[in-house]
């Protein structure tokens, strides 16, 4: 194991880029079938990066970081392009809603230079969670703040409520809804108009009409010029959860953590399991004794793996059968992301322009 301390991270920039350049046959198999985003980089910023639903936020961030904002309201307005798209189902209006068909929405900010953090979790009828994270970073002396609390403090220094209920994502609740119990009282679509119903339970052709179900999440991480870093992840949860859940997104050092000598990283995926292992803050840690961000982000998702025991989450070879994707840049703009399987993407918006990059993975997919 590498055990560089912080002092040797900062006056040892050198062996960080010899360790981000090791062989990948040292590094596990997932490695060796891909390129390593990171392995021939040196320094690169301003760089932001995001989950692959965030390319409109990173392009929007790094723009407003060129002309000398502040990296966190930088990456707070990019992500609120996702937060106000009604189409994206993960993530602020639109996102879809507990199991009694509320939306409840969970986010967290860090910023780096003074290492502030704030967050609110299962926020009702505030679109821009980010945002009111921040205040409370900014206006208050706490960190976390949860549901009617939440909202009262949001109201209160000048949000407005509305519905984030969209058509589409009431119409997908209804489904699911209507689908959980063959014997209770809701029917199907296609059962409204039939005369009776049987006692031996209901099979109906609604069955066949995919119900979506959100895993999604945006983190976005920066870093400036300067070398100043800030982070944010902002959802809605997991679709259908129990009103109250709260996720790994509004929880500093789970989704997302940010430290202003190291690096960013943040979390997409199934938050519980994240939570778990205090997702973002060992990958940031992993970075602090050596790790490129690639291997932070493994590393992560390996000890996510091992940790998960219970059969009801495992696949037949015994990994788990979730998925979650880390995100991680280091000070130097440096940066990788992983999956716990598949072929998933990334955003990056740096010197070499805007683009997705195929992330990393534990697993391939099954
Ligand atoms: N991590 C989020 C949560 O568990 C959901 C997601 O990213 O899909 O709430």
């Amino acid at each position: 194991m590498n055990t560089l301390t912080r002092r040797g991270f900062l006056s040892a920039s050198a062996a960080v880029a010899v360790s981000s350049a090791l062989p990948v046959s040292a590094q596990g198999p997932s490695q060796r079938q891909r390129p390593k985003p990171d392995a021939k980089q040196s320094r690169n910023v301003p760089i932001v990066i995001s989950s692959g639903n965030g390319l409109r936020s990173t392009t929007k961030a790094i723009g407003m970081i060129r002309t000398g904002a502040d990296p966190l309201d930088a990456i707070v307005e990019g992500v609120r392009i996702v937060e106000d798209d009604p189409n994206d189902m993960t993530v602020g209006l639109g996102g879809l809603p507990n199991e009694e068909g509320v939306v409840e929405l969970d986010s967290s900010v860090m910023h780096g230079p003074t290492h502030r953090a704030g967050a609110v979790a299962a926020l009702r009828n505030i679109k821009n969670p980010a945002a009111v994270a921040r205040d409370v970073a900014r206006r208050t002396d706490h960190v976390l703040l949860v549901g009617d609390g939440a909202l009262k403090f949001a109201r209160r220094i000048g949000y407005t409520e509305e519905n984030l209920l969209t058509e589409e994502a009431r119409l997908a609740w209804l489904r699911w809804r209507a689908r959980l119990n063959r014997d209770d009282d809701w029917l199907q679509e296609d059962e409204f108009d039939l005369p009776a119903r049987s006692n031996t339970g209901r099979q109906s052709r609604a069955d066949q009409k995919p119900i979506p179900f959100t895993y999604g999440t945006i983190h976005c991480s920066a870093v400036t010029p300067a070398g100043d870093l800030a982070g944010v992840t902002t959802t809605s949860g997991l679709s259908w959860k129990l009103p109250g859940r709260v996720g790994d997104s509004p929880i500093i050092g789970a989704g997302l953590y940010t430290d202003n000598e190291v690096g960013s990283a943040g979390a997409t995926g199934r938050g519980e399991a994240v939570i778990q292992v205090c997702g973002a803050r060992t990958a940031v840690m992993r970075m602090e004794m050596g790790d490129t961000p690639t291997e932070a982000c493994l590393y992560v998702l390996k000890l996510i793996a091992s940790k998960t025991k219970l059969k009801r989450l495992l696949n037949a070879a015994g990994e788990p059968n979730f998925n979650v994707v880390m995100y991680a840049v280091r000070k130097d703009g440096v940066y990788g992301s992983a999956c716990m399987r598949g072929e998933r993407q990334f955003a990056v918006s740096d010197e070499r322009g805007d683009r997705l990059e195929e992330c990393a993975f534990l697993f391939p997919e099954r």
